[in-house]
């Protein structure tokens, strides 16, 4: 009698590991999410004018946002993760110089260069940036290192830079970060609000006014979607020419410049950073998708062409949703823009009507 109750016992055991297995297997299954995998990018938005740009110039922009596509893309086509493809493209903006983030960031008031960058993955809803920091090659980098080896989200200045060298990520002089370009944008904005002051004292000029300092604004960001279904976003920054006073911008806050979660997208963001943060664009974006059910391009074009507009900020975003559907959103007259799709489609866009 006891050996046939074991038996029993035995045999229903088996019967319940099988269909254990079966359920992680099909839970894990990416069957219908491996073929809507891909990643949008952008390197950054503002007064970008075909009538401003030379032949050469815009080839070197659509060259190199071809390149950081690319490279991420393929990550993706290998099975690797989106975080994996969202640190590879951003790697590749920020040391080029042709962007505001990594080499060719802009200068602060006192000119210096002092970068923001953040990640997040939406999968588990971790998140890493850092702040301020002077000598950190790939700031990206660093901010991955946060959210992985360290038990904050956020680091800033010194502190970020020793974590850093802890972690063994490549430090720089802070000379690296100087461009001829960045610097001549300093001194013809320094010249402006001299002038601006003199004219009228008894205004205050905000420093960081787009209109004074005709912006565009050069940070990088990439957004992507994995074969396993999850999504994770990126965006790294010098921040704005002429800060002040280690400002801080959107770039390194989850929520406004960056943000992803599995339920609704990834969002990376570029433009004002004082107006995302007010606005928690990036996050904003994402809620409306999770709560009001609207599609991205929905969310994305009421949050950037209304809800932003409204309150006086200018910019944009790059985003993908769970099912691959990708948003690049702005209200500025372009946007260094490049989406890839799991076909390998690729589009690269820079002016507002392309
Ligand atoms: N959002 C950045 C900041 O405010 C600037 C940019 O997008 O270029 O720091």
């Amino acid at each position: 009698m006891n050996k046939w109750i074991a038996c029993l016992i035995i045999g229903l055991s088996l019967i319940c590991c099988d269909t254990s297995s079966k359920e992680k297997l099909i839970s894990k299954s990416p069957a219908s999410k491996s073929e809507s995998f891909g990643l949008v990018i952008h390197g950054g938005a503002g007064t970008i004018l075909k009538e401003n740009m030379t032949d050469s110039l815009e080839m070197a922009y659509r060259d190199k946002l071809e390149e950081a596509i690319r490279a991420g893309h393929k990550v993706l086509a290998d099975g690797g993760t989106s975080m994996k493809a969202v640190t590879t493209s951003i790697n590749i903006l920020e040391n080029s110089p042709l962007f505001n983030a990594g080499k060719g960031a802009v200068f602060t008031h006192e000119g210096t260069n002092e970068l923001d960058a953040s990640v997040m993955d939406g999968h588990t809803l971790n998140a890493g940036a850092i702040a301020g920091v002077t000598t950190v090659k790939n700031p990206i980098d660093l901010a991955l290192a946060v959210m992985n080896n360290s038990e904050h989200v956020m680091l800033s200045a010194k502190g970020a830079e020793k974590f850093a060298t802890e972690q063994g990520i490549e430090i720089v002089d802070p000379s690296y970060f100087y461009t001829d370009r960045r610097f001549k944008s300093l001194q013809s904005i320094l010249e402006k609000e001299k002038k601006a002051l003199e004219k009228n004292q008894s205004t205050p000029i905000s420093y960081l006014d787009p209109f004074i300092n005709d912006y565009k604004y050069g940070t990088v960001g990439c957004a992507a979607l994995d074969k396993f279904g999850n999504l994770a976003a990126g965006t790294s920054t010098g921040g704005m020419t002429n800060k002040k006073y280690n400002r801080i911008g959107d770039a390194p806050i989850i929520g406004a410049g960056t943000y992803a979660n599995n339920a609704s997208c990834a969002v990376s963001s570029t433009g004002w950073g004082e107006y995302f943060i007010r606005g928690m664009v990036a996050h904003d974006i994402a809620a409306m998708m999770e709560y009001k059910e609207v599609t991205l391009q929905d969310a994305a074009q009421e949050v950037i062409q209304q809800k932003l507009k409204n309150l006086g900020g200018t910019g944009g975003i790059v985003s993908i949703d769970k099912n691959g559907n990708v948003a690049m959103e702005f209200n500025t007259a372009g946007m260094y823009r490049a989406h890839m799709n799991a076909e390998g489609k690729l589009i690269i866009k820079i002016y507002e009507n392309e």
